[in-house]
């Protein structure tokens, strides 16, 4: 292709047609032929330049004007020919024919003349040729190297467009990679429709349902209001009958406490156990008509047989006398009233008097099943139950449970589960704010009813440990059960502490001193001090003297905070029902009576409180 511009170059050079072109290397080739024997004379006449017009002239004129010297130049032979001689073709002269030679001579010698001027002319055209075809040469040098420096021009366009075509082939694999994407999306295209189709109908559904829903709504709303005003009006009452039942509560609580006053801050009940093979026995009367008297009849016989046997009647009254057959949770219900006032923030004591056998400990613990239970978990069971429904009117109670035991007015942690080496020693102090406490026993904080029944089997084992089967420590050591109760309802400010003690003592029966020796002295001098001690303070307080002797014994000090005041005290007297205790029973009743401050039926009201 790039050649192309200097072919048609070469072509416009050459010759004005193609023709003379053609025809010109051949004259060239046979010029130089004829001009070689002239050669010499070519030399010697070759100085003669042509005139101008001849040198221009096309080669083409040239050849034909040497052509015509050509002919010439034969015909010059022609006449030297007739004048003479022929040899091969050619007139020969005779030897002696000089002048005709001369004249064949000269003829010759102007033949090459002719022939010399001729191919001088002739090279001068030539030489005229040969400069014009040089300066065409160097034209055509000069537009080959345009031409060359074009097609390096053209050469770089075409790495350009080589460079274009390699960005082309990547352009249409880059499309055709696109058209494919194409495809693909106007699949996914398709599948959105058909989607977007099925979703604008599930959303048509849709719109209808929110239109039937906001209708809804709209009603449901104005219920909500209409609700929200009733809520409100509601709460007002709520808020208001809150109030009410607070007043109510208090107001009960007074009226509680009123009651309790009335039947008297300081109680006694006795209690009758059943013989063990079952039945009632003689000596011991209840009365029918009310549950308040019993009666202990002693039939004396008659010493000279004459007269009849005698009876004497001992009576006494209590707040309450339960039969043999009074069951545990009838025993319950009459203590339940003073459980809620513990509740109520009064400080309650209960203990259980009676000699070894009585049935003290059945009364405050009872047996593990439901029926036979004692006071202790039934009470425990109310307090957790009632506070649960304190809570509702915004109560919180707090509850620490401890146990200890009193023996030979030595303390003893109940619930101390160390090492019994390291088993502390324990006195009992006033804090500043007067409250009774000892150091170092277990305060226990419970927050259940079933963490208290696990302490309260705790101290059983401890209990059980310090004692052996000839020794029945438990029947001569007081043991003290103790729920110190902490109530606060803050949305009212108000708050409450009390403490519910229920105590099992020791055996109450005396013993005769001559059997008592030793240890056995020691531990009845005390069982009977701390008892006699008991029923001096309560007597005390039952009277409202003036002087509580409390600190006389440990126990007395102990308890000296849940006794006296607005405290309410309870006494079981328990007693056996066996003829053959009929005198332990009797001064149990006695010494009961004491407490409360009745009279003292068939002694002195001294006496019946000093055991020794
Ligand atoms: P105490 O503690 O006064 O020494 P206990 O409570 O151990 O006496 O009672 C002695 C026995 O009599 C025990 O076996 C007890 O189960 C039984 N007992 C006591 N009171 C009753 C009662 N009210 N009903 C049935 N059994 C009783
Ligand atoms: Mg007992």
């Amino acid at each position: 292709m790039s050649r192309l511009p200097v072919m048609s170059s070469k072509r416009v050079l050459a010759c004005s047609s193609a023709e003379n072109a053609q025809d010109l290397a051949p004259a060239q080739k046979r010029l130089r032929k004829d001009a070689d024997p002239v050669k010499p004379a070519a030399t010697v006449i070759g100085t003669k330049r042509p005139a101008l017009a001849a040198t221009r002239a096309p080669l083409c004129v040239i050849k034909q004007s040497v052509a015509s010297a050509a002919a010439k130049g034969g015909n010059m032979k022609q006449p030297v020919a007739s004048t003479g001689t022929k040899t091969g073709g050619t007139q020969k002269r005779n030897p002696w024919d000089l002048k005709g030679k001369v004249s064949d001579m000269e003829d010759k010698v102007r033949n090459y003349q002719m022939k010399v001027k001729t191919l001088n002319q002739e090279n001068e055209v030539l030489q005229d040729s040969v400069s014009q075809s040089q300066r065409k040469m160097v034209q055509v040098e000069k537009e080959l190297q345009i031409q060359r420096s074009q097609i390096g021009e053209y050469e770089r366009k075409l790495q350009v467009l080589a460079g274009v075509q390699d960005e082309l082939e990547k352009v249409l694999s880059d499309k055709n990679f696109l058209q494919k994407e194409l495809t693909n999306l106007e699949g996914k295209y398709k599948v959105m429709e058909t989607l977007r189709d099925s979703q604008e109908t599930e959303l048509q559904t849709l719109k209808m349902k929110l239109s039937v829903q906001e209708s809804t709504l709209a009603r449901v709303q104005a219920n909500l209001r209409d609700s929200e005003e009733e809520v409100r009006s509601l709460k007002e009452t709520v808020a208001q009958q809150k109030d009410e039942i607070y007043a109510g509560e208090m107001e009960r609580r007074r009226l509680h406490n009123t009651i309790q006053e009335l039947k008297g801050n300081i109680r006694v009940f006795c209690r009758v156990r059943p013989l063990v093979g079952g039945g009632l026995p003689k000596h011991i009367q209840l009365a029918t008509s009310d549950n308040k008297a019993i009666t202990l009849a002693k039939t004396e016989e008659s010493h000279t047989g004459k007269t009849a046997d005698t009876q004497k009647n001992y009576n006494f009254s209590f707040d309450r006398v339960f039969g043999p057959r009074t069951s545990q949770q009838e025993v319950f219900e009459e203590i339940s009233l003073l459980v809620q006032s513990a509740l109520d923030g009064y400080n309650v004591c209960c203990f259980a008097y009676g000699q070894t056998g009585s049935g003290k400990t059945y009364t405050m613990e009872g047996d593990e099943f439901d029926e036979t239970r004692g006071v202790i978990p039934r009470a425990v069971q109310q307090i957790f139950k009632a506070a649960g429904k304190l809570g509702e009117q915004g109560w919180e109670f707090t509850f620490t449970a401890s146990f200890v035991e009193i023996y030979n007015e030595t303390l003893r942690d109940l619930l101390y589960t160390g090492k019994s080496s390291k088993r502390p020693e324990h006195e009992i102090r006033k804090t500043a704010s007067n409250e009774v406490t000892i150091t170092n026993l277990t305060y226990e904080r419970v927050i259940n009813e079933d963490q208290v029944l696990g302490l309260i089997a705790l101290a059983n084992q401890n209990r059980s440990t310090a004692q052996t089967a000839q020794n029945d420590r438990s029947s001569r050591s007081h043991s003290v059960f103790q729920l110190d109760i902490e109530g606060v309802n803050a949305g009212r400010d108000v708050k409450c502490k009390s403490t519910l003690c229920l105590v099992d003592l020791a055996g109450s029966e005396r013993m005769v001193k001559s059997q008592s020796q030793g240890d056995r002295f020691k531990e009845m001098t005390a069982i009977n001090g701390s008892l006699s001690n008991l029923g001096i303070v309560i007597a005390a307080l039952a009277n409202k003297e003036s002087y509580v002797p409390y600190r006389n014994s440990k126990l007395t000090y102990l308890l000296q905070g849940c006794l006296g005041g607005n405290s309410k005290t309870l006494m079981f007297v328990n007693i056996a029902p066996e003829p053959d205790s009929f005198g332990e029973t009797l001064n149990s009743l006695r010494f009961a009576s004491k407490v409360t401050g009745t009279p003292c039926p068939g002694g002195d009201s001294h006496s019946c409180l000093l055991l020794v």
